[in-house]
């Protein structure tokens, strides 16, 4: 049978874009929901026909190590909440993907993988772009060689804020401003399609405080990340304007996509020689980047390999998003790969 998974937290992403994707999937299917607001987690379990026994709260979530329909917790909270809940799940018995970015430290990234290698359970991050036909094909095109050698790589990804009560821009539940959102998509996108893991970093952070979004988090920051083959990646995010970019330079062409990570809509082509060439990508590993991502990690814990984008993948931003912070604040490079 397909493995059942709980979504926590009934917001934006997890109900509006992660439930209706289990009708994609074939490995996967959706077996309780958590959340905070009974009448709505009562809506959606009657209109997917969950029995009412898999229907949680966040005060009776624990109670969920008991329900053998759930297979894997899936946790899509805001940032300051996935150390939390992940652990929690662990601790049920139970398998976990949980949203990017992963939590909001190292140290905590560090106690969700402890929690599920002594639960022996799985940890994948919600990293959807590693099943997202478009970004699949640019680092296809790029380790080919189709642009030479990749020598620059540059990425913006941002989304204009309304509110200044989101929740997104207050540290205590973000644990950060863009660089905790969309800058992520960044780094993944500068990681991924190099190959290549930094080994330095040198960040600018440039935000307008008396703009009432930002009194609590940063809008922009820009990142330089060295890589060892030479290449460099020019990253950036930003809350005060909607930008989705990825470009990689090589020395015979370029490869670039725009907009780059969207859930669909992508675009991509090439340049060589002069000209340029729109690519379509073959079809990806599902119907959908999200049914990609969910029956990924079922077929995880079928088969007890390693998701492609594990707790540690998580853990690898999450080190270089501290070293970011700490390169901005201290306006200096911060050295990743343990050089002084
Ligand atoms: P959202 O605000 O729409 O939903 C958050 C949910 O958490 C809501 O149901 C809310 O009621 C609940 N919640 C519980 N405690 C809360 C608290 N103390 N404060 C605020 N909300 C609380 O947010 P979202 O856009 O669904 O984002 C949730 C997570 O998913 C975030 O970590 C975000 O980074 C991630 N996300 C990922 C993608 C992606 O493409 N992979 C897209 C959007 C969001």
């Amino acid at each position: 049978r397909p493995l059942g998974y709980a979504i926590v937290g009934l917001g934006t992403y997890g109900l509006g874009v992660i439930i209706p994707q289990f009708a994609n999937c074939t490995h996967s299917r959706l077996a309780a929901v958590v959340s905070g607001d009974p009448a709505k987690a009562q809506r959606v379990a009657a209109e997917h026909g969950l029995p009412a026994r898999s229907v949680y709260s966040y005060a009776n979530f624990d109670s969920i190590r008991d329900n053998p329909d759930v297979d894997i917790v899936y946790v899509c909270l805001p940032n300051s909440m996935h150390a939390e809940y992940t652990i929690r799940a662990a601790k049920a018995g139970k398998h976990v993907m949980c949203e990017k970015p992963m939590a909001v430290s190292v140290a905590e990234c560090e106690a969700m993988i402890a929690a599920c290698k002594r639960a022996n359970r799985k940890l994948m991050i919600g990293y959807r772009c590693h099943f997202e036909p478009f970004n699949l094909e640019a680092m296809r095109l790029a380790r080919s060689g189709a642009a030479g050698k990749i020598r620059y790589v540059r990425t913006e990804h941002g989304f204009t804020q309304g509110s200044p009560s989101a929740w997104r821009l207050k540290r205590a539940l973000a644990g950060g401003g863009s660089l905790m959102d969309m800058g992520v998509y960044s780094l993944q996108a500068a990681r991924y399609m190099t190959g290549e893991e930094p080994i330095a970093v040198t960040a600018r952070e440039s935000t307008d405080r008396r703009d009432p979004r930002f009194t609590e988090v940063e809008d922009m920051i820009e990142w330089t990340l060295e890589f060892p083959s030479g290449a460099i990646a020019g990253c950036q995010s930003m809350y005060s304007a909607n930008q989705n970019h990825i470009l990689l330079m090589g020395d015979k062409g370029r490869i670039e996509l725009e907009p780059a990570t969207r859930y669909d809509g992508n675009h991509m082509w090439t340049g060589r020689d002069g000209r340029e060439r729109e690519v379509t990508p073959p079809a990806g590993p599902a119907k959908t980047q999200f049914a990609g991502q969910l029956d990924h990690l079922a077929q995880c814990v079928r088969s007890g390999a390693e998701p492609i984008v594990s707790g540690e993948e998580g853990l690898r931003d999450m080190r270089i998003v501290e070293a970011i912070y700490r390169s901005a604040r201290e306006g200096r490079t911060i050295r990743l790969d343990g050089r002084a």
